[in-house]
């Protein structure tokens, strides 16, 4: 780890202070006029001293140099210890009677001068006071540069840095590049945090080792995702490779893989937090691919970046004036003889006037970007519980309604109160009111997600685990989800029936599903062979195109009625 900058004073709490004086009458006085403030170390030569800062190193807090002293003398001295990385910030007064090598020693490093003969006591203790205040002020800025953890830039700074960088280099072409670990919550739950830690710290230092030298900054943005801007350069497999130099996985089992997005010479003109959100965008089209690690931002992006700003333009005025409308699926128990409709999930659609009906998948991912997901699934509950309630009194019957909560809901500090107060307002019971949430979210976010998981339980919400198996939640964690249902995820299915039948997967789910005693829902059921197959499987639940599409909430009434007439 690398090491702070903030330092540790001596046990009774004094600062240290180590003087290099060969005239033991000059140790002698300073000791006198310092000690009762101060820690005082003595030593009689630059060899001496030498020895003391490398056993004290960082806790020093300031050393008082005399210039002419036989051996090492104090310019030498003050020239060795600026050059060396890990001394270099101690600051160092200088004590001499020639005031001609003020200036020399000032570009040396020194902090500041005391005359010989020495001024009064004041005087003194005024200019050591001074040195080591500005010297902690400046730590503390350099602190609040980095990162604690891997000694990087933080991305504040970097960004500052990042526009510092191009005042300077107005002509140079420059990239901007995001790396992150792929599945680094894995390797935190298998070997803990303190390893997950030293990888952070040992690939931070790798890619700065590899951008170094030719002027690239470096910064741990958050968790496990690294920014580089550095001059332009046409391969970045050796950034990649350098990168997980000298890393294996504790016991050699898992092999750490990282990914990265290149916006390669950037725009300037536009902000730099954006050419990192470019570089990020090709990144996230490699999650999840195990043949490819490098993406560069290219038109077919450009497109898509762009076709993401008009809707986020358009997002409030969408709301406004309702384009936003709730579909129905309906969800059915196909362990019966006849299917018996169980319950319906409630997915958005959004109308848009110039660009037509455009799909959650799209939209919903880039609004959890920039929060205001919160805003739309907020606007989704309300005419879910409208809607319910309508069915109740036009039909005389209604079925629980499944919402998705977005990851970014679940850190909504007055989610809970917010539902109870929803449903009390409409008079509905949690029963009636279902949420699904993503497995990955649990993954990623596991313990705040837990944690408001069991909240929302505790007064009587079921959750629904969304999309499970995408997620790589790991076995221990499983086993100890709150959760009411599990709902595989639609790729499995297809997967099972693509070519020749390999149901395996599904079994190993079901499996999970009851271990857990909690039942299984089949979501993308599109054929009368697959549900057949699931329930043999002994699947309880399925939703898919087999069974409805999702419909505007008029048509779902005719399941309704089809349920009442049932019963
Ligand atoms: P999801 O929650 O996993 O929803 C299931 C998706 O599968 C829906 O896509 C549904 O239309 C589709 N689907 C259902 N049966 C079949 C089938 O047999 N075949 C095929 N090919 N697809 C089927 P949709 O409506 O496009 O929604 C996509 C995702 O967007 C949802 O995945 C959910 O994660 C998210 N989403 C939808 N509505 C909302 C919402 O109101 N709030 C939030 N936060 N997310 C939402
Ligand atoms: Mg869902
Ligand atoms: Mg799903």
């Amino acid at each position: 780890m690398t090491k702070s900058n903030v330092k540790f004073h001596s046990h009774g709490g004094k600062r240290i202070i180590l003087i290099v004086d060969d005239e033991m009458i000059n140790r002698e006085i300073l000791r006198h006029t310092l000690e009762e403030e101060y820690d005082i170390l003595l030593a009689e030569n630059g060899e001496e001293a030498f020895e003391i800062v490398k056993e004290k190193g960082d806790n020093l807090n300031l050393i008082l140099l005399d210039l002419i002293m036989p051996g090492i003398d104090g310019k030498t001295f003050l020239r060795n210890i600026k050059a060396d990385n890990e001394y270099l910030h101690i600051p160092i007064i200088v004590m001499t009677a020639d005031d001609k090598a003020e200036v020399e020693c000032l570009e040396l490093g020194a902090a500041d001068f005391i005359p010989k003969p020495y001024p009064p006591k004041d005087v003194i203790m005024a200019r050591v006071k001074r040195t080591i205040e500005l010297s902690e002020d400046r730590d503390i800025i350099h602190d609040t540069e980095r990162d604690a953890l891997t000694g990087l830039y933080n991305r504040e700074y970097f960004y500052r840095y990042a526009e510092k960088y191009d005042h300077y280099h107005k002509d140079i072409e420059t990239d901007a590049i995001v790396l992150n670990i792929n599945h680094f919550h894995i390797l935190n739950e298998r070997f803990g945090k303190a390893y997950g830690d030293e990888v952070l710290c040992k690939i931070g230092q790798n890619i700065r080792d590899s951008v170094a030298e030719e002027g690239g900054i470096v910064s741990r943005r958050d968790a496990d995702n690294f920014l580089v801007y550095c001059p332009h350069r046409e391969i970045y497999a050796d950034i990649l490779n350098q990168a997980t130099r000298d890393l294996v996985s504790k016991d050699g089992s898992l092999k750490i893989r990282l990914r990265m997005g290149v916006y390669s010479n950037v725009d300037k003109s536009i902000d730099i937090e954006r050419r990192f959100d470019r570089a990020k965008l090709a990144a996230d089209t490699i999650r999840n691919n195990f043949n490819k690690s490098i993406a560069i931002y290219d038109s077919k992006l450009h497109d898509k970046e762009m076709y993401a700003e008009q809707l986020i333009d358009d997002f409030q005025k969408a709301i406004q004036d309702e384009q936003f409308e709730v579909y129905y699926q309906p969800k059915f128990n196909i362990q019966k003889d006849q299917p018996v409709l169980t319950s319906a999930e409630a997915l958005v659609r959004w109308f848009h006037p110039d660009l037509g009906v455009i799909s959650p998948g799209i939209f919903v991912p880039l609004f959890e970007e920039n929060g205001l997901v919160r805003q739309l699934d907020g606007f989704v509950w309300n005419k879910v519980v409208g809607q319910i309630n309508k069915w109740k009194k036009d039909l005389g019957i209604a079925v629980p309604v499944s919402v998705n909560v977005s990851r970014v809901d679940m850190f909504e500090a007055d989610l809970v109160e917010n539902f109870k107060i929803l449903l009390d307002k409409h008079k509905l019971t949690p029963e009636e009111f279902l949420l699904e949430i993503t497995e990955s979210a649990y993954t990623e976010d596991s313990d705040r997600i837990i944690d408001m998981v069991k909240q929302l339980r505790s007064i009587g919400f079921k959750i629904e685990m969304d999309d499970f198996g995408t997620g790589y939640s790991s076995l221990s964690m499983i086993s100890s989800l709150p959760i009411d249902a599990l709902k595989i995820d639609m790729g499995f299915i297809r997967k099972a029936f693509e070519n020749g039948k390999d149901t395996r997967m599904i079994e190993i789910i079901i499996d999970i599903a009851d271990y857990l005693n909690v039942p299984v829902i089949a979501e993308g059921v599109e054929n009368k062979e697959q549900m057949e197959t699931l329930k043999n499987m002994g699947c309880d639940i399925v939703q898919g195109y087999y069974f409805s599409k999702p419909v505007p909430a008029d048509e779902f009434a005719k399941f309704l009625v089809e349920k009442k007439n049932q019963a």
